[in-house]
């Protein structure tokens, strides 16, 4: 049975990279998948002339009518699952001017939901010795919130559901205009909480799948450091090439 390897966001950036690197290292079949059909058949086109050749699904992260398609597809055609790497995120950075509000809603939704609804979604899939490599990023460093935010963040007793609801919370303060006195003041605020979620997810992943002894999961966030893409900007310090997976968050 031929193992399977997916990267969402596999379109650009950070996620072409590992696309390629798996295709390169990885002895199974490498999915790139993209939310624009366009983008993604280009980006294999562009693999495919340097030798490599991954397969390509549709795949909006933020969509849970795409999340079931490509699940069914994967059933239909695989019936398993044995790497998915959770690569898709935004930014909006400094010179953006969108409201805060749909900052924060299109970030979380993106990063932090779309990470939480692909993982579930797919987990019933995941065959034994499966791995999960969530990017995270150390802009989600917890030096900025509240100690008390922080030690949730932290608590090896937090759950699923109380992150989901912790984050929830953050969304609905930001409309409210009141999450600066909650303990969210920073700046690129949406991003930042979207990824301290994602990183604290990684663990409690990691805690319900140890909690199942016949799953042997190995869920892992890592930050891929300041990297010259269109999210990190051209005075990054490294090329995607050089793209450290290797720097565990959890
Ligand atoms: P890019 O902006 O270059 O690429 C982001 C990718 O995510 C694109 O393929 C984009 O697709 C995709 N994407 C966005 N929204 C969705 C969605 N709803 N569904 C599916 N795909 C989506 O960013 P990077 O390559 O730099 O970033 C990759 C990851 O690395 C992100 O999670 C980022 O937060 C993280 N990271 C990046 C750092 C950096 O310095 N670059 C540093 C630390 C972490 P589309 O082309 O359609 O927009």
């Amino acid at each position: 049975m031929s193992r399977v390897a997916v990267v969402t966001g596999g379109n650009k950036g950070i996620g072409l990279a590992i696309v390629k690197g798996l295709c390169e290292q990885f002895d199974g079949t490498v999915y790139l998948t993209a939310r624009d059909e366009g983008r993604g058949q280009e980006a294999v086109k562009e693999l495919n002339e340097q030798g490599c050749q991954p397969r390509f699904h549709q795949l909006d992260v933020s969509s849970l009518d795409s999340i079931h398609r490509f699940k069914q597809y994967l059933e239909q055609e695989h019936q398993g699952l044995d790497v998915l790497v959770n690569n898709a995120g935004v930014m909006y950075g400094h010179s953006k001017t969108a409201p805060l509000v749909e900052q924060v809603d299109v970030t979380m939704e993106i990063n932090f939901f779309g990470t939480l609804n692909l993982t579930k979604v797919l987990s019933p899939l995941l065959r034994p010795h499966a791995r999960i490599v969530n990017v995270s990023g150390g802009m989600g460093d917890l030096s900025h919130v509240t100690p008390e935010l922080r030690q949730t963040f932290r608590s090896e007793q937090l759950t699923k559901e109380e992150l989901v609801q912790m984050m929830e919370q953050f969304v609905s303060d930001v409309k409210s205009g009141v999450h600066e006195e909650k303990g969210w003041k920073m700046e690129t605020v949406a991003y930042r909480v979207s990824k301290m979620g994602v990183t604290a997810l990684s663990m409690v992943q990691q805690r319900q799948f140890d909690a199942d002894p016949g799953a042997d999961v190995v869920v892992n966030a890592v930050c891929p450091g300041w990297s010259r893409t269109d999210m990190g900007g051209a005075s990054a310090g490294r090329s995607v090439e050089k793209v450290c997976l290797g720097t565990h968050l959890s």
